[in-house]
């Protein structure tokens, strides 16, 4: 039998009171992949992440996780299952230090699993480690993105959501975000990011969806995208 799909969405609703941001989106994330989800300004990514997190009420349409239906379910049980979400913005708790700030993604674990955990963000991220003491708010905006996404990583989530990883970030940093999401996929974590860098996210990805206001215009895989006339117009500025 086949594998049930890491991620599943389909026909999903969600509205802000009387404005409906999501009109019906569908979109599949295998085990394993690396899916990017591109958009304008206001297109709908944030709202439809923030959905399959379970922080954003939906009107209609399922979440699949692993096979498993988890629309109705509330999102710390979400993460419980296997899902982590990095915020757009960071959110990092910037009196804590570093190694606090992480210690609190795995409060729900036992202190030798989240030793684990700490040693292989550290490992991932070795200017976290260097930094470990200092408090979250002294770090750059990169240090601050990698702080994320390892305090997300310390859930051991089988799929991260990451919400515009690359926002504010000097190229070189770009660019090291996105070699992070690369190897996050190599050592097995499923990752859909949503970028506003399309070219930089469609690059690394294996696939893509292209998102127009609240609606899936196109996908394909990244390649296949970076091609398109459509896109490449629209999105990449090429
Ligand atoms: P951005 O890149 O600017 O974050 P986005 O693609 O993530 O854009 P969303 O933030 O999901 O888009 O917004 C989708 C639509 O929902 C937009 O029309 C937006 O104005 C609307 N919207 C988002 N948040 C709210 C809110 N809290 N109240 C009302 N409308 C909202």
């Amino acid at each position: 039998m086949l594998e049930a799909p890491m991620l599943e969405v389909a026909d999903l609703v969600s509205a802000y009171g009387r404005i409906e941001a999501l009109h019906g989106v569908s979109l599949k994330v295998e085990a394993g992949e690396v899916v990017a989800l591109v958009g304008a300004n206001g297109a709908g990514k944030t709202t439809l992440l923030r959905a399959i997190s379970g922080v954003q009420p939906i009107r209609r349409g399922t979440v699949t996780f692993a096979g498993q239906r988890i629309e109705a379910l509330a999102a710390h049980r979400r993460v419980a299952l296997g899902l982590a979400q990095v915020p757009e913005g960071r959110h990092v708790f910037k009196p804590l230090s570093v190694a606090d700030n992480l210690r609190l993604g795995a409060y729900r674990r036992g202190r030798a699993e989240a030793a684990l955990s700490l040693e292989h963000v550290y490992d991932m991220f070795p200017v976290l480690k260097e930094r470990r003491d200092q408090a979250a708010g002294a770090l750059s905006g990169g240090q601050q993105q990698m702080l994320a996404m390892g305090r997300a990583l310390m859930s051991r989530p089988k799929l991260l959501l990451l919400d515009e990883p690359s926002m504010g970030l000097a190229p070189l940093l770009v660019e090291q975000v996105f070699a992070v999401i690369r190897r996050l996929a190599a050592e097995g974590v499923t990752v859909l990011v949503v970028e506003q860098n399309a070219f930089a996210a469609l690059q690394i990805a294996d696939r893509g969806y292209v998102i127009e206001t609240g609606r899936i215009a196109l996908s394909g895989t990244g390649a296949a995208l970076i091609a398109e006339p459509r896109v490449r117009e629209a999105y990449l500025g090429l």
